[in-house]
């Protein structure tokens, strides 16, 4: 089973994003309160990923370079 909490301490799991990011913004139009795209690059709100599990991992597979990285701990 999967715990997602909202701190790194103790998350399951973790969203990172590769340097190979085209900055397409694909993974904020499906996950807009985890990803956000500004000048073509990307941040996670890490402390959005619990509730949103689901999201991201539709965000990392549609992610067209694949450089959405998702950890379990
Ligand atoms: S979908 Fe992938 S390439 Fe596009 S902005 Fe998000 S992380 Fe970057």
């Amino acid at each position: 089973m999967l715990i997602i909490k909202g701190n790194k301490e103790d998350v399951n799991m973790w969203v990172s994003i590769r340097n190979n990011c085209v900055g397409c913004g694909a993974c904020a139009i499906i996950s807009p309160e985890v990803f956000e795209v500004r000048n073509r690059r990307v941040t996670v709100n890490q402390n959005r990923v619990c509730g949103n599990e689901d999201n991201c991992i539709d965000a990392a597979i549609t992610c067209p370079v694949n450089a959405i990285q998702i950890d379990d701990y």
